[in-house]
């Protein structure tokens, strides 16, 4: 770790990241003679590529902006780069490395042949036109285009990057490549997407505290559920806690949240949906149609009651104390939808009162897997129906599940999961990176 800090010293996403892996992956190092004086780990810290690029564009008025562009292909050992795209003003090295490499393990536990990335920009999507948005995405792809290729590095949608901008971004590879390749994920259904895309991450991290949930006799039937954010992942993970009878009262954006105490039913989802998708309004919008509902203004939902937190927004939204305050008010299982919600204090926290509490490289990895999977489609030319699409992601979170389970357990009752996850996806990697030599 001093080594990581002195190299990494201004990156502190990053080190966070670094440090929860080589607390639980050290000890596994030290017991297992195999990997004794290889420097896995250490190689596992240092990206095999950080690209970083200008991105010139020209707004509505004629105005010329630039941006900065980043791609980090962290680790191919067990195959190409895979890994979002993340489009925000917060973007900066720290935090896609920290990306890249949860998703190097993240991958890794999917059971797919997949290898790590991550990359994105500083520009901020909110409030700029269609055509902005199209002319940034296809100014970034005319150089990205030539770091990524469907057996190099297979980009995807994170924050502020979805289907439109994957449209955008897919369209000036094709353009330049004249290829028509499966080169991104989370594509349209009428060009190369997969059903169930969309709705993996979120649907994912629901069937994953499900299994976490029946370790304990429990299910989502009739529990609170607070989640956090309104996109993408909030918004799946919403929807199918509704479908397993759970009651969903809180949702967020950047602004504050909304706590609606009768429930997010679908039909108010679904109004949630179109808000957010289509309009590009903000979460406080709700209030004005659900007029029992409360907007709370710069403020976070984990002091609402609940059973079940499913934060699902961005890094370090959940800080030990609202950890102390949702153990208080009675919660019994933490689900992450978003990568590194929670700090390393709230995760502490969790683990000692010995709640339910799944880290986002295992509970969120249901969106690459089905990346992984719109790959595979990609290959063969052919079209997975829905409920197939939805039976192999259900099977993948419970492998992964089991996984954790199988590298997790202290003593006979308690299973750590972010044990069980840094391990299992820690062996895999670093069993090919032995095999390769070093390179
Ligand atoms: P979206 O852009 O669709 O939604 C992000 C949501 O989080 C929005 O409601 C946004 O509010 C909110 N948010 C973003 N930044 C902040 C902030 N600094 N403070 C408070 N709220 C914030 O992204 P996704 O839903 O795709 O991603 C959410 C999380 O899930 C991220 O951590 C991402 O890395 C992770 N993830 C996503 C996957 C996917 O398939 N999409 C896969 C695995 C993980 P606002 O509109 O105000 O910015």
């Amino acid at each position: 770790m001093k080594e990581v800090k002195s190299r990494n010293g201004h990156e502190p996403e990053f080190i966070q990241a670094v440090q929860e892996v080589a607390e639980t992956v050290i000890p596994y190092i030290a017991e297992n003679k195999i990997y004794n004086g290889k420097n896995i780990l250490l190689r596992m810290v240092e990206p095999e590529r950080l690209i970083s690029f200008r991105v010139s564009w020209v707004d509505d008025d004629g105005e010329i902006h630039v941006n900065r562009g980043y791609r980090i292909q962290m680790n191919s050992a067990i195959g190409p780069y895979k890994g979002g795209l993340r489009f925000h003003p917060s973007v900066n090295a720290s935090i896609l490395k920290f990306l890249a490499f949860e998703q190097v393990f993240k991958n890794s536990l999917t059971t797919l042949p997949m290898g790590g990335g991550k990359g994105g920009s500083d520009f901020d999507p909110k409030g700029k036109s269609d055509d902005e948005v199209m002319r940034f995405c296809h100014a970034f792809m005319a150089e990205l285009c030539r770091h990524i290729g469907p057996f190099t590095d297979i980009p995807a949608g994170d924050i502020g990057v979805g289907a439109r901008e994957i449209g955008f971004l897919f369209g000036m590879y094709k353009k330049i490549k004249n290829e028509f390749t499966g080169v991104l994920t989370g594509k349209g259904l009428s060009w190369g997407g997969s059903k169930i895309r969309p709705e993996a991450t979120g649907y994912g991290t629901v069937y994953f505290a499900q299994s976490m949930l029946k370790t304990r006799n429990e299910n989502f039937d009739g529990k609170t559920v607070v989640i956090s954010g309104s996109g993408n992942v909030a918004q799946f993970a919403a929807e199918k806690v509704i479908q397993l009878g759970g009651k969903v009262v809180t949702l967020s954006d950047s602004d504050g949240y909304i706590y609606d105490k009768d429930g997010i039913d679908q039909e108010k989802l679904e109004f949630v949906m179109d808000l957010k998708n289509n309009q590009r309004g903000r979460i406080s919008e709700y209030v004005n149609t659900y007029k029992s509902a409360e907007f709370h203004k710069d403020e976070q939902p984990w002091q609402v009651k609940c059973d079940i937190a499913m934060p699902c927004a961005t890094q370090n939204e959940l800080q030990g104390d609202d950890a102390a305050l949702l153990l208080k008010n009675g919660c019994i299982c933490v689900a992450e939808g978003a990568n590194m919600p929670c700090t390393a204090e709230a995760i502490h926290t969790f683990h000692e009162a010995k709640i339910l509490f799944a880290p986002g490289k295992a509970s969120n990895a249901g969106g690459v897997a089905t990346s992984g999977l719109e790959m595979s489609q990609n290959s063969l030319r052919i079209s997975w129906s829905r409920e197939e699409v939805d039976e192999r992601l259900k099977d993948i979170m419970e492998d992964i599940h089991q996984s954790c389970i199988e590298y997790g357990m202290e003593g006979d009752d308690y299973c750590n999961y972010v044990k069980g996850a840094n391990i299992a996806g820690f062996v895999k990697v670093a069993d090919a990176m032995l095999a390769q030599g070093v390179i």
